[in-house]
């Protein structure tokens, strides 16, 4: 750790603007992925201007800077794992402007999703995207790993609203793009490279969302199934037809059974998987999508199809499918949740896959996800503390990274690259595609201090 690193960070933004105590830096030493590396201080910036002092100084020390929303990331991404300073966003959190005539939102990055999504909505708008982290993920966060979510089938992912950008260089230059600048729309697309950089490339600081009307209609159903596969040839077939549900959401049988130990719902049966399906928009075009998708799901000898008859019985549909993640730690202490993607009618043959990993490797796969965009959150469940056993997972996940590619997939639906997937990402993008990255992030941070050691190892 730099000498005076602390008493130079407080002279620049203000004492309290930094944490420098043992217990406090370890709340920003993990994420959901549960790495550890204690960063050597914390800032919490207020303004554009205390972001820029703070990468300006690391940038002149060449310290490593972490750029770090709410740590809810899946892939190590917040992780300081070469120490230096975090500087964690959660305080920039003010919504600067929604427009409702132009339909635009403009906001601080450390904003968090859900309260930007309720805000919208009271003006009569939507704010689509919809991670299922979406109360304890960052705007920021959403942007620097191009989140995706439950809707991403119908509206697309976060990156389809990003208006424009404010963000700061390694350097210390503050670069504002689209909505956010005077600057042409026909030059390079560089908010374009910072979603999903991952914090490499700069720290964003502003956000400016396109917003659409707020759908008038929905109807939200559980279709249950006595066989993964036929829900996952329903998900192939409602492509095949060109119906595009909002939400089109998978859950396995025992991922099911840990949310019905978890939460209470005694209209949900038991089943070996369950689809959500919500098609929304105008209530003649919804109703005739929601016949089309009955009787899918009943040529796929579906066994339940439960509708929503009330607001809270659809809260109480989504609230299984969100309860997913947490419940599934029932089942083991540790969970390698990894959110692979391939094309929708390629699903029957990933669930088919997945089955064969299991066995031959002896681990435990637990699968839920973004269905409709061929998007899998294919959770190993084990304890880290076994090695032998942890092992196996290593392979398992190495055979279910293979699998993916050879049904043209991607090993990232959403999460991103971090420090979990960094040595598979030669396999999907080539050795050229890693080199022409790497200049990209050169030309952005000639020193290489932005979020060191992620994406490239
Ligand atoms: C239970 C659970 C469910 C989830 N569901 C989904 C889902 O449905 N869809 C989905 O896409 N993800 C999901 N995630 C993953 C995670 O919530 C997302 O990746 C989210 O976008 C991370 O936001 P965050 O604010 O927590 O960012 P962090 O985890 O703090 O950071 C993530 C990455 O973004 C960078 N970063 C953060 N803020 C900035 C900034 N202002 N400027 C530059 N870089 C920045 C960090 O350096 C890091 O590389 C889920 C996670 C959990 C735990």
């Amino acid at each position: 750790m730099k000498k005076n690193l602390i008493k130079d960070l407080e002279n620049l933004v203000g004492k309290d603007k930094i944490f420098s105590h043992i217990e406090d830096r370890f709340c920003y030493a993990y994420d959901a992925t549960n790495n550890f590396y204690l960063p050597d201080a914390v800032v919490i910036p207020k303004s554009t201007e205390d972001v820029v002092k703070v990468v300006r100084y690391a940038n002149q020390n060449k310290i490593p800077v972490v750029s770090r929303g709410l740590g809810s990331g899946y892939t190590g991404g917040s992780v300081p794992i070469k120490g230096g300073i975090v500087v964690s966003l959660e305080q920039m959190n003010k919504i600067l402007e929604i427009n409702k005539e132009k339909k635009y939102g403009i906001v601080e990055s450390g904003v968090i999703a859900s309260d930007f999504a309720d805000e919208v909505k009271k003006e009569g708008l939507y704010y689509p995207p919809d991670p299922t982290s979406l109360e304890y993920s960052t705007l920021g966060g959403n942007v620097a790993e191009c989140a995706g979510g439950l809707r991403g089938r119908k509206y697309g992912t976060t990156k389809n609203y990003v208006l424009g950008l404010e963000f700061v260089l390694s350097e210390g230059e503050v670069i504002k793009t689209g909505l956010l600048s005077s600057l042409d729309d026909d030059l390079y697309d560089l908010e374009g490279l910072l979603i999903a950089s991952e914090g490499t490339l700069g720290i964003i600081t502003k956000i400016a969302f396109r917003l659409t009307p707020l759908p008038s209609y929905s109807e939200t159903v559980l279709a249950g199934f006595d066989r993964m596969e036929d829900a996952a040839q329903v998900v192939s077939d409602i492509t095949k037809a060109g119906i595009v549900p909002s939400a089109l959401e998978f859950i396995d049988g025992d991922t099911l059974d840990c949310v019905l130990e978890y939460i209470s719902v005694d209209f949900v049966q038991k089943s070996d998987a369950v689809l959500l399906i919500e098609p929304e928009g105008e209530k003649d075009e919804v109703q005739k999508e929601m016949e089309m998708v009955r009787k899918i799901c009943e040529k796929n000898n579906a066994k339940s199809i439960k509708s929503a008859e009330t607001e809270d019985e659809k809260e109480k549909l989504w609230e299984v499918r969100r309860a997913s993640s947490g419940a599934l730690l029932r089942l083991a202490p540790t969970k390698v949740n990894e959110d692979v993607c391939v094309p929708p009618s390629q699903l029957p043959n990933l669930v088919k896959g997945l089955k064969k990993i299991g066995q031959d490797y002896r681990v435990t796969i637990n699968t839920f996800g973004h269905a409709g965009d061929g998007n899998l959150h294919v959770n190993i469940m084990c304890d880290r503390t076994n090695s032998e056993q942890m092992e196996r997972v290593d392979q398992a996940v190495e055979k279910l990274f293979d699998l993916t590619l050879k049904l043209g997939g991607t090993l990232s639906g959403e999460h991103g690259i971090g420090i979990t997937k960094s040595k598979f990402l030669e396999n999907e993008v080539g050795k050229l595609g890693i080199e022409l990255m790497k200049k990209i992030k050169k030309a952005f941070d000639p020193q290489g201090i932005l979020n060191p050691g992620k994406i490239f190892i």
